[in-house]
């Protein structure tokens, strides 16, 4: 059989990132090859479910790649895995005898399934191939190597969420947490810094649940604890970046880690949600927003430089205008300088969906406004009293138009530097800089003489 050639998009999280680049990795070591888009025999797309919007998208892509009819069209993730069967009845719809919905597990068979489809022809098509996520009892690691379009390495130790926010479709589709071992994670750790990867993001679905279903139970703590114990041992640089981790996970031996890290990263996301107890109430988020102040402000005294981030939701059904107030007057009075504000969306088979009264479309889009214009202030405000700070940052690529390195410093700051393309230099290497002035949005910085110094 003539050689394969294939294409991944992925939506959604950094879980999915992680997922689609072993997808790819395990195609390419089965002999399939990566083509663009419109040329590729087989078209994979690993979804997302976690709002209306991502569901819109599925479909737009779908009836994209119905035009560039390509041999197979794979519709894996996290849609595939709630809705099979609406998305079966698109196939039929549009007659696609080329179409292949796989779940979660069945994902990771991806080769496997393709050759008995392609070559010995066995399975007819459309087909779904979705088991049941609850059935999960383990987190496999997931080896890669490479990550293609990224100067950053990030790696899955966690999968699944039991808290089940009210809104949140996230438990139906991923499953009971599990967590990747110890043993595998340092081992995926090894082989990125062995590529030469110099800073490492822990992701998870729920992060801050790693080690609950281990035996004996762990925290995440005891994670971090052995991985800061593992890159001590290369003694150089490194930036350990958490995804995001949950208010009410983050307690008294955490944040003794977080003082005592030599790499941890001063970037912190912890969803918000809302400033609203009612709210927090309704959505099944176990904190106060005294609770949430309270945690910011002990992280803010360690690390007063980082950036602090939160997801919010605005017109979650009920919200007056008092609470969405209280939203703001959190957001305002708290270290938060960057948000990611998320208009609510009702997901089907969720507690929210049945709550009332909805907030009206226009109602919604004045607050997410509002919270905008509030973000925008503070992130400036961040950024004028980062300049004249030397800081490590991550180089990305060489950017032509302003002949200088794109790069993301270690509190999370997107920036350009005054270097050229001298060999020392390359995508994924850590730099100590100093912030010279702020342009828009971008700090610009200058290398330091000692830019390598590791006890900088
Ligand atoms: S903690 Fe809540 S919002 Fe986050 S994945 Fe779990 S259920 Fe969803």
């Amino acid at each position: 059989m003539r050689k394969k050639s294939f294409f991944v998009k992925t939506l959604g999280c950094k879980v999915n990132q992680v997922e689609s680049a072993y997808i790819l990795e395990k195609l390419n070591q089965e002999g399939f090859f990566l083509e663009n888009e419109d040329k590729a025999d087989i078209l994979i797309l690993n979804s997302c479910a976690v709002t209306e919007k991502a569901d819109k998208e599925v479909y737009k892509i779908l009836k994209k790649w119905l035009r560039f009819n390509p041999q197979l069209i794979v519709l894996a993730g996290c849609y595939s895995q709630k809705f099979s069967h609406t998305a079966y009845l698109f196939a039929k719809k549009f007659n696609m005898n080329n179409f292949l919905i796989l779940g979660h597990r069945e994902k990771f068979r991806i080769s496997e399934i393709l050759k008995e489809v392609l070559e010995k022809e066995k399975l007819k098509l459309p087909l779904v191939l979705v088991g049941d996520v609850f059935q999960d009892k383990i987190c496999e690691p997931l080896f890669i190597h490479k990550f293609f379009g990224h100067s950053r390495a990030f790696v899955k130790v966690q999968d699944g969420c039991d808290n089940f926010c009210s809104y949140c479709i996230v438990p139906n589709v991923r499953g009971k947490p599990r967590s990747v071992s110890l043993e595998n994670v340092l081992k995926q750790i090894e082989i990125f810094i062995n590529e030469g990867y110099e800073e490492i993001v822990l992701t998870g679905i729920h992060l801050g649940k790693w080690g609950v279903d281990l035996n004996p139970p762990k925290k995440l703590t005891d994670l971090l604890i052995e991985i800061e114990r593992f890159l001590k041992s290369f003694n150089k640089n490194f930036h350990l970046r958490l995804s995001s981790i949950e208010v009410k996970e983050i307690d008294k031996d955490f944040l003794e880690f977080l003082k005592n890290s030599n790499f941890i990263v001063p970037h912190f996301h912890i969803p918000l949600q809302s400033g609203s107890n009612k709210i927090l109430k309704l959505m099944n988020r176990d904190y106060t927003k005294e609770e949430y102040l309270e945690v910011l402000n002990k992280l803010y005294e360690i690390f007063p430089h980082a950036t602090f981030g939160a997801d919010v939701i605005v017109g979650f059904p009920g919200e007056e205008e008092r609470d969405f107030n209280e939203t703001y007057k959190v957001i305002k009075e708290s270290p938060l300088n960057w948000l990611h504000i998320f208009p609510f969306s009702s997901r089907p088979g969720t507690f929210a969906e049945s709550l009332n009264p909805k907030v009206s479309p226009g109602e919604i889009e004045k607050r997410k406004k509002i919270l905008k214009e509030l973000i925008k202030e503070k992130r400036q405000k961040f950024l004028e009293k980062e300049i004249g700070k030397v800081r490590r940052i991550l180089l990305e690529y060489f950017d032509k138009n302003t002949n200088m390195w794109k790069a993301l410093s270690e509190n999370y700051i997107s920036n350009f530097v005054k270097i050229g393309k001298e060999f020392y230099f390359f995508p994924g290497k850590i730099v100590k800089v100093k912030f010279k002035e702020l342009k828009g949005d971008y700090l610009i910085g200058e290398p330091l003489k000692n830019f390598q110094n590791k006890n900088i």
